[in-house]
């Protein structure tokens, strides 16, 4: 995979030693399993996979690369870069400034904007009213568009299940800019509608089979469906893309429900299941993948809590913390000064969006074992900050220094 030129202070040695060796070893990503560093009375368990993602680390250099050609020019992003408060302010420290909020709420007007400005498209990519808005202004989207090409895989799936009209629908949270972006572009080539979840699905299977009267779908699925779609008509041929960022059991679990529908009010066979239901395979991209993946494996593994590092608002974290809250005491922290004391922990409980602080959260009994892992928009600099803040609490651990030694040895 192509290498990127990211600002060194997001790397850690060691953790690029770990990625390095474990590459090498294991070149067509088969093994999942952790990553033990034994410091002693601590031992860490990584995750195979984690931290910055193709998608993360092309849009950082890209954003980083403009800065540094075009002194004294506004350079502008439309939101947030990625879902990472570090990597955000950084940038701002730069003298970038951001157009919207996360949630498309302008905080600078777009008509204050003139064709001599940057703006940058975040990796989640934007939708084609913004596009175009931008081009009318006379700024050039291209050349400072750093969309992943896997969201933009996603917009071609969309493009490709149009094609054969069938009516998208997107699994997404509809606030989160990717899916905005998804929408506006599935929307433009077919009707769509975005679920949040299996609850939704349920509820859309509704309006698909009859059940509920078609006019409650609007209000329903208020700002969620796209202009002009009508019930009766637009829910007889579906096919489900997704955020690239979902838990993958998630979507399938969906696009499975969804398809037993069709199958069950069309009667349909194995061999007249794509008049009705699209084939497509999920659209979540090979990061997502690879880091569930790896933190299903890492939970195989007896440990007394998990912490995962990364931006509060960042779905793909989100999902992490969610498949190890299942098998055991997790923290979700965004740095490791949310690491208060060996006593204490101050940390992000998402489904109450709120930062709590528990007490006790490290066992008494020695050595501690603590699974890691981290959202593809966390810098490995933090991470290795959490595993150092760690070991500090405990005398006559292992250095840093003295794990790369050994790990540079293998
Ligand atoms: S998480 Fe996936 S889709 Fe999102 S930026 Fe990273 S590689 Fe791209």
């Amino acid at each position: 995979m192509k290498q990127f030129d990211v600002p060194v202070f997001y790397r850690s040695n060691l953790i690029s030693l770990i990625k390095k060796k474990r590459k090498e070893k294991d070149k067509l990503k088969k093994d999942f399993t952790p990553t033990l560093l034994d410091f002693g009375p601590v031992q860490i368990f990584l995750a195979r996979h984690f931290g910055f993602c193709y998608g993360v680390e092309n849009a950082i250099e890209i954003a980083f690369k403009t800065v540094e050609q075009n002194p004294g020019k506004r350079i502008f992003l439309l939101s947030e870069m990625i879902h990472n408060p570090q990597v955000n302010a950084d940038l701002a420290n730069h003298g970038v400034r951001f157009l919207q909020n996360t949630e498309g709420k302008e905080l600078i007007p777009f008509d204050s904007l003139t064709k001599e400005d940057i703006v940058l498209i975040p990796a989640f990519g934007t939708t084609l009213d913004i596009e175009k808005k931008l081009v009318d202004i006379g700024i050039p989207i291209e050349k400072y568009n750093t969309t992943c090409p896997f969201v933009e895989k996603v917009w071609n799936r969309s493009a490709a299940i149009a094609a054969k009209d069938y009516t998208i629908i997107i699994h997404g949270k509809p606030s989160h800019e990717e899916t905005r972006a998804t929408f506006s572009h599935a929307s433009a080539n077919a009707p769509s509608v975005v679920v949040k979840n299996m609850a939704q699905a349920q509820r859309l299977a509704t309006y698909i089979t009859g059940a509920s009267p078609a006019q409650n779908f609007y209000e329903e699925f208020k700002n969620q469906y796209s202009e002009g779609f009508d019930v009766e008509k637009d829910l007889q041929r579906i096919g489900v893309v997704n955020q690239t960022t979902m838990l993958a059991s998630d979507t399938q679990a969906i696009a499975d429900f969804l398809k037993q529908v069709m199958i069950d009010k069309y009667q349909l066979t194995k061999a007249t299941i794509a008049e009705r239901f699209a084939d497509t395979r999920d659209t979540l991209c090979y990061a997502t993948n690879d880091n569930q993946t790896s933190v299903l494996e890492m939970l195989n593994t007896p440990a007394d809590l998990a912490i995962v590092v990364g931006g509060y608002n960042s779905s793909n974290t989100s999902h992490l913390v969610e498949l190890c809250e299942e098998k055991l005491s997790t923290y979700y922290i965004n740095n490791s000064e949310k690491i208060l004391s060996r006593k204490e922990i101050l940390h992000y409980n998402f489904h109450t969006k709120q930062e709590i602080l528990t007490a006790d959260y490290l066992p008494t009994t020695e050595p501690i074992r603590i699974l890691i892992t981290s959202g593809a928009s966390c810098p490995d600099a933090l991470v290795e900050d959490v595993i150092q803040k760690l070991i500090s609490f405990y005398p006559g651990t292992k250095s840093i220094e003295e794990i790369i030694a050994q790990i540079a040895n293998t």
